[in-house]
């Protein structure tokens, strides 16, 4: 698609005469980084001499209301006309009532009470909304000024505790002419914590991105973001078509040529081409590493753009200011060159380990789509493993030189190098390369272990078949139950780290760890959970191709999709890939998930109950701890598993999950699913059970266990096997649902240990509230008396055990 430039005001004859001078007017000099005037005068802003007396204010925000009951307010002094803060001092409260119960809830956290109503003395306010205009109109002179340690105080905290460089966001309302809604106050409060930052940013919160509305505590003790949730119409109305994500551009291509030297320093230089999703739009910002340092930017004309990013350490957000302004739909393109250290670091031996694995590269900060070409540029005798498909190699002038292209669009590109050996491996069905890299030699960190007889042979490269098949039986399976990739080559690469592993689109990286055999792991200590986190690493890690990369989700809120839809597909590929050893495991592998689930943390939080799977890492907290991993994974894997029982049939088997899971994975292809959206498919494909039990609907479903946090208790209080007058078994069974509300429903699932020891399915019970199902159930043409009734053999629905 021809790149048009960056500002479609002008007319078409200025443009076709802008070939010899650009449509952007233009800087003579570069200049140097941070120099904008008006960026700077914001940066350096002081109060003005003015102070005001206010009485009885009250300033509603969202979901917020400010009251100052009284006390003196100073404005700082106003940039282009615009006054973008003010300092209070005297006697306020801030109440805050979210309409989201679980947003309420996660404020009780904080509070330990009912209503967030936080007390004040000192309160500190930037905006760019009409907060000016609401106090000045019922202020009256006062004969005292104001604190000026208190505004420095807020500008500190950006730079150094933070690090969000606020006065680059109020510079982007400025330039866009007309006011915004951004508003955000520093309030020491008294009851609960005096680090306390509410934000309502249209542009998205300093920490939930995708939503407009946050309030968190930086303070040491308090962390976390306790309350986050979208923004009101009103503001949302002023947005373009990015409003849903909060974004001002969409990035439609990235060329990155990037030079890697021996040792790991970076170089790169990035031609974005995006088009605006706001109106009045100047001020662009890019997510960057913060070691990343930017030497220039320029426009499709080489004519250098100013652009800001403070030092690496205080609030290094990278923005970029256009001469002109863009509308809805304009497109641009820059090039950023930039280098630094430590966006990937040698690990010794010819191993790397890229430290910026998703800000390499100016990239949109409120995430994205895109298609990408990738030059890499590396040591002659190394190798790299990027995202999509190499489209050549060569050897130039003492280096590697590869290109990559992608397949499809793409959430971000990556990539994981070193001196390594290739091996690959052709599938013919669906057909596709699998290249697999190990490292030749370990990295640095396991030299200490290398004289220690206990731990013998430490090559990954012996390691490498394990991986490449399980990633073969991964791909057959998952190719079953949710259909085929569009990718044609699936790199898989260990990486240096030992305990975790990560899914990009077409590469894979995996823990050096689970390249090691089972007496090396016992010794380095990592039997995690029984060992089945190591047999479950690569099925998890290629089902990301799937779910997440294919489909992408769209906020942190459906983040327990990506997780949980690949824990569930790893559950899969024991069950169908291994054969009775892998029956046991399946069964091994849902009871590994379960305690996770049920099982108190050292804070004493079980992670079921601090909040829904949909509020995701923002779980973890200064109260609850570092809880949302063993949430969002396990709870997510539960929550498909239990649709894929519900939808089990005995005649069908998988037949109608698959079908769901197919018309998920084709729908949603190269777009980003929500939670709703996943709900919307699966009722879709409802089983008639189902729609009988929830009137076409699924919502008493996702209400319990995607929304909501219920766990109900299971006990088969009796079962016995009589015979009737045909000789026929009769089942008395007694089933009791407790712990429950009123309303929680669920179809429970009845098994048999026949005689010879099969386990067969019978059928489900519904059960509503705190209930008790007794029957008997004549089980037609069974004569020989089964051995036991069972609930939830496979771990059916998500239940704490009786
Ligand atoms: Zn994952």
């Amino acid at each position: 698609m021809p790149i048009q430039r960056c500002s479609l005001h002008v007319s078409l004859l200025v443009c076709i005469l802008a070939v010899a001078a650009p449509c952007f007017a233009q800087t003579a000099q570069p200049s140097p980084p941070n120099s904008d005037p008006t960026y700077l005068q914001i940066r350096n802003v002081g109060l003005a001499a003015e102070s005001f007396s206010v009485k009885d204010l009250d300033l509603k925000r969202d979901a917020a209301t400010f009251h100052l009951h009284s006390g003196t307010v100073c404005f700082v002094s106003p940039v282009q006309g615009v006054v973008t803060g003010a300092v209070f001092a005297g006697d306020g409260d801030m109440l805050l009532n979210p309409v989201q119960a679980s947003e309420r809830a996660s404020l009780k956290m904080l509070t330990k009470g009912d209503d967030f109503r936080e007390h004040f003395e000192r309160l500190v306010l930037r905006f760019t909304d009409s907060t000016y205009d609401d106090i000045k109109k019922s202020a009256t002179p006062a004969s005292t000024g104001c604190d000026a340690g208190l505004l420095k105080d807020s500008q500190h905290v950006t730079k150094k505790v933070i690090h969000f460089n606020l006065s680059a966001r109020i510079l982007q309302d400025i330039f866009q002419g007309e006011p915004s809604g951004l508003f955000v106050a520093f309030v020491h409060g008294k009851n609960y914590d005096d680090k306390l930052l509410f934000q309502i940013d249209p542009h998205g919160a300093f920490g939930s991105e995708t939503e407009g509305v946050e309030l968190r505590s930086y303070g040491e003790n308090k962390v976390g973001a306790w309350a986050s949730f979208p923004i009101s119409k009103v503001y949302r109305q002023k947005l373009g078509p990015g409003a849903a994500r909060n974004s001002s551009i969409h990035i439609e291509h990235q060329q990155l040529d990037t030079t890697i030297e021996k040792n790991a320093h970076l170089s790169g230089k990035a031609t974005t081409s995006f088009l605006s999703h706001d109106s009045g739009l100047r001020v662009i910002s890019f997510n960057l590493h913060p070691t990343l340092r930017v030497q220039g930017v320029t426009d499709q004309n080489g004519q250098s753009l100013p652009f800001i990013q403070e030092d690496k350490d205080d609030d290094p957000d990278f923005y970029v200011i256009l001469p002109k302004a863009l509308s809805i739909g304009d497109k641009c393109q820059i090039t950023t060159t930039y280098a630094g250290k430590d966006a990937v670091t040698n690990e010794g031996n010819g191993n790397y380990y890229p430290i910026a694995r998703e800000d390499w590269y100016p990239s949109n900060p409120r995430g994205d789509q895109s298609q990408y070409d990738l030059t890499f540029h590396i040591a002659k005798g190394m190798k790299m493993a990027a995202t999509g498909s190499l489209v050549s190699e060569r050897v130039e002038d003492g280096k590697n030189i590869t290109v990559w292209k992608s397949d499809a669009v793409q959430d971000m590109a990556g990539f994981q190098f070193g001196r390594m050996k290739e091996e690959d491996a052709k599938l013919t069905s669906p057909e596709m390369l699998i290249a697999t890299y190990a490292n030749e030699e370990p990295p640095d960190w396991t030299q200490r272990l290398k004289d220690d007889p206990r731990f013998g042979n430490l090559s990954t490269i012996s390691g490498m078949k394990q991986p490449l098949s399980e990633a073969q039986a991964s791909i057959a399976v998952y190719t079953d139950f949710f259909g085929p990739l569009a990718i044609k080559r699936l790199n898989i690469s260990q990486q240096t780290a030992c305990n975790y592993g990560q899914s990009w689109p077409g590469l894979i990286w995996l823990p050096v760890c689970s390249f090691y055999d089972g007496t090396v792991r016992h010794w380095l200590g990592l039997d995690f959970s029984d060992n089945i986190y190591w047999k479950v690493v690569t099925p998890h890690e290629v089902a990301h191709q799937w779910w997440g990369n294919t489909v992408h989700f769209f906020s942190y809120r459906d983040n327990w999709m990506s997780e949980g839809f690949s824990d569930f597909s790893a559950s899969l590929v024991l069950q169908n890939a291994y054969g009775p050893k892998g029956q046991k495991e399946f069964i091994n592998f849902w009871n590994s998930e379960r305690k996770y689930i049920v099982e108190k943390n050292i804070q004493g939080f079980r992670p079921i109950d601090v909040g829904p799977v949909t509020m995701g890492y923002r779980l973890n907290n200064s109260r609850t701890g570092s809880i949302a991993r063993d949430l969002i994974y396990p709870k997510g894997a539960f929550i498909l598993h239990m649709i894929r029982m519900m939808m089990w049939d005995r005649q069908s088997g998988d037949q109608q999950f698959k079908i769901l899971m197919k018309d998920f994975l084709t729908t949603y292809a190269g777009k980003s699913a929500s939670t709703e959206d996943f709900k919307t498919t699966v009722e879709k494909h409802m089983t008639n059970q189902m729609k009988g039990f929830g009137n076409g609907s699924m919502n008493w479903f996702f209400d319990e266990y995607v929304y909501g946090t219920a766990l109900p208790s299971y006990r088969l209080d009796a079962a016995s096997f009589d015979t009737d007058a045909n000789g026929d078994v009769v089942l008395g069974i007694k089933l009791i649902q407790s712990g429950v509300d009123d309303k929680f429903q669920m179809p429970v699932p009845i098994y048999l240990e026949l005689a010879d020891g099969r386990v067969i399915f019978l059928g489900r019970a519904g059960m509503i509230g705190n209930t008790t199902f007794e029957q008997k159930i004549p089980l037609k043409g069974l004569k020989d008396k089964p051995r036991h009734a069972l609930i939830n053999y496979y771990d059916d629905v998500l239940c704490s055990l009786n």
